[in-house]
């Protein structure tokens, strides 16, 4: 039995989810799609002008590409809180359960974006406590988030005055 299904997502229009009780560490779904080369990936204008939603590195040679409807992963929404992590076996990608999770629950992982000057294109609506707004990796989240307390400081020193 598959450990995941579609339905529709509050965080965006369709998610995997649960369809049982997963243990932590637990390989849910396999990322598929297709090997290519670094050099293809640099060459093809479907990899240009904009984030690498659906790209891959498995290692300093080829990227997959998983862009294609056949893999189901691609589904899994991003999450400020994620309950699973990409992971590469060899020149395989899972999606794993970085905890255990409860059947029913929307299986999300962190997307990974760096954080740039383009990072409001790609809003969050995760809805966790710790959500940062956009969709930037854990590692640079920070950046957002002095941002959002500089500006609550401006607004309490404004009122204080
Ligand atoms: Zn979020």
């Amino acid at each position: 039995m598959k450990l995941y299904k579609i339905k529709k997502s509050n965080i965006d229009k369709r998610g995997l989810y649960a369809s049982k009780n997963i243990k932590e560490g637990t390989k849910i779904i396999e990322y598929v799609g297709k090997i290519i080369s670094k050099k293809e990936s640099e060459q093809n204008e479907k990899f240009d002008n904009k984030r690498d939603i659906y790209l891959f590195n498995l290692n300093n040679k080829y990227d997959l590409d998983g862009d294609f409807k056949f893999n189901t992963a691609r589904l899994i929404n991003h999450s400020c809180d994620p309950n699973c992590e990409v992971a590469g076996v060899g020149l395989k990608l899972w999606i794993s359960s970085l905890r255990d999770i409860k059947k029913g629950e929307e299986l999300s992982y962190d997307y990974g974006f760096s954080y740039d000057k383009d990072y409001k294109q790609f809003p969050c609506k995760c809805g966790e406590k710790i959500c940062v707004g956009y969709i930037v990796r854990s590692g640079s989240r920070w950046r957002i988030n002095k941002k959002f307390k500089k500006n609550k400081n401006l607004v309490t020193n404004f009122f204080q005055k």
